[in-house]
């Protein structure tokens, strides 16, 4: 069969330990046999990452703004252990931060439903994606303890040096603590356009919450800027494919999460969405089955796995020993750039090889062919226990019955 010619290549990232063995596999028995194969390939091991101070990340993620998709192995975001571990010359950045800055970037995380595994909450029928902003609010607050008799105020000087004073609490009778947060217009406008292209390019709904009632004027702020840029760039293109968006009272966001069936976007503050998000992976199921992918407010795309590069694994795997890694969402990483990247050149044969190669995927554990830790959670009568490779050729099997 011949294979599936590319255009424009993928900007490919290369990573760390196990998911570096992952990726080598994934190319080999499912990829190099069916596309021929363009990408740009940067080495973000983090070997190659010291060997060029860096500079191998900010290239990547230049590629990325030039040819909008890329698809990223995990990597190590070095500490103090890994430094000495590597010998690296500095305790580099984590490459995932420097992309995302670069890119101004939102992170959507969505997990993969499989026949077996049910979400603990028995109505998601569908993926719920979630939106994290990450940039502001409480994460880079500045906070102190306060003395009692002291009085506490918001402070803000004008470009013209004039000031205003809004008195937070006067400390009349007991010591406390106080706290200063901010968040930008730019920063929430980036965010807003990063989730609506991403419910454009995934046709789904979209929603956002805050606490806007009780937040009159902080949280007000992002209603208004997702409400305004809606109105003005979106409102017609999701009317055109027949998905909403609307906002509502993080409170009812709940409780309509939990009484919904999935299938939608969740768009979240900074702590909502670092809190809410631990939520969905649990309830989902496994960390294993967890794709995330970066998109620019510009439209750019960059898919990986969730997790990160499963150090335990890459020791039994160095000694030689077999393992049962779960190789999934660094599939789905791929299929989801190859169906990007399909849908932008226009080659409707790559988006159906990615389609193809998901569904392979989906009916091999649906049938009981599976790794360690889905066998775990499964609720299959039957399952088989399959090392890396054996699954992969399992699913290259049923790849080839499609
Ligand atoms: P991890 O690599 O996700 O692994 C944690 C544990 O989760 C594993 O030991 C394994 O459990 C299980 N697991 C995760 N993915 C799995 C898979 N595909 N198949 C089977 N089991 C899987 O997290 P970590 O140990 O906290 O972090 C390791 C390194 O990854 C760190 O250097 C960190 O900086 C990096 N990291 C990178 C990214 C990224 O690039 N996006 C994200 C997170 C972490 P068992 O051991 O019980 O089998
Ligand atoms: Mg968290």
């Amino acid at each position: 069969m011949a294979k599936i010619q590319m255009k424009t290549p993928l900007v490919e990232m290369d990573g760390d330990e196990m998911t570096r063995v992952v990726w080598e596999k994934i190319k080999d028995i499912l990829i190099l046999p069916y596309i021929d194969l363009k990408s740009e390939y940067y080495d973000l091991g983090l070997p190659n990452r010291d060997a060029t101070e860096d500079q191998v990340t900010k290239d990547s993620a230049e590629a990325t703004k030039k040819y909008g998709v890329a698809v990223k192995c995990a990597t190590i975001t070095p500490n103090a252990q890994r430094v000495e571990e590597f010998g690296l010359k500095k305790m580099w950045k984590s490459p995932n931060g420097t992309i995302r800055s670069m890119l101004d970037g939102t992170v959507f995380r969505a997990p993969i439903l499989v026949k077996g595994i049910s979400p603990l909450v028995k109505g998601w029928e569908a993926p719920i994606v979630i939106a994290r902003h990450a940039y502001g609010d409480i994460y880079s607050a500045v906070d102190t303890k306060v003395e009692k008799g002291s009085k506490a105020e918001l402070v803000i000087t004008k470009p013209d040096g004039t000031e205003t004073r809004t008195l937070i609490k006067d400390f009349a009778g007991s010591d406390g603590i106080s706290c200063g947060m901010h968040n930008t217009d730019a920063s929430i406008e980036s965010f807003a356009r990063a989730c609506f292209e991403y419910a454009l390019s995934e046709k789904l709904s979209l929603w956002f919450s805050s606490k806007d009632t009780i937040s009159k004027i902080y949280d007000h702020r992002f209603k208004d800027v997702f409400n305004d840029i809606y109105e003005a760039e979106y409102k017609e293109k999701f009317e055109a494919l027949g998905i909403e968006y609307f906002y509502t009272l993080i409170d009812d966001a709940i409780a309509r999460v939990m009484k919904s069936k999935g299938g939608f976007v969740w768009a979240c503050k900074n702590y909502d969405g670092d809190v809410f998000s631990d939520m969905l992976a649990t309830a989902f199921g496994s960390l294993a089955m967890m794709t995330s992918v970066l998109v620019s407010p510009n439209g750019y795309f960059e898919y990986e796995a969730a997790h990160g590069t499963i150090p335990r694994h890459y020791h039994k795997y160095l000694k030689g020993e077999k393992t049962s890694t779960n190789p999934i969402a660094t599939i789905f990483a791929w299929t989801g750039a190859f169906k990007k990247r399909g849908e932008l050149d226009n080659l409707p044969e790559l988006v159906t090889y990615g389609e193809k190669i998901e569904q392979a995927v989906l009916d091999t554990v649906g049938s009981g062919y599976m790794t360690g830790d889905l066998a775990l959670i499964s609720d299959l009568p039957e399952k088989h226990v399959l090392g890396l490779e054996e699954f992969l050729n399992k699913v290259a099997e049923r790849y080839g019955e499609l």
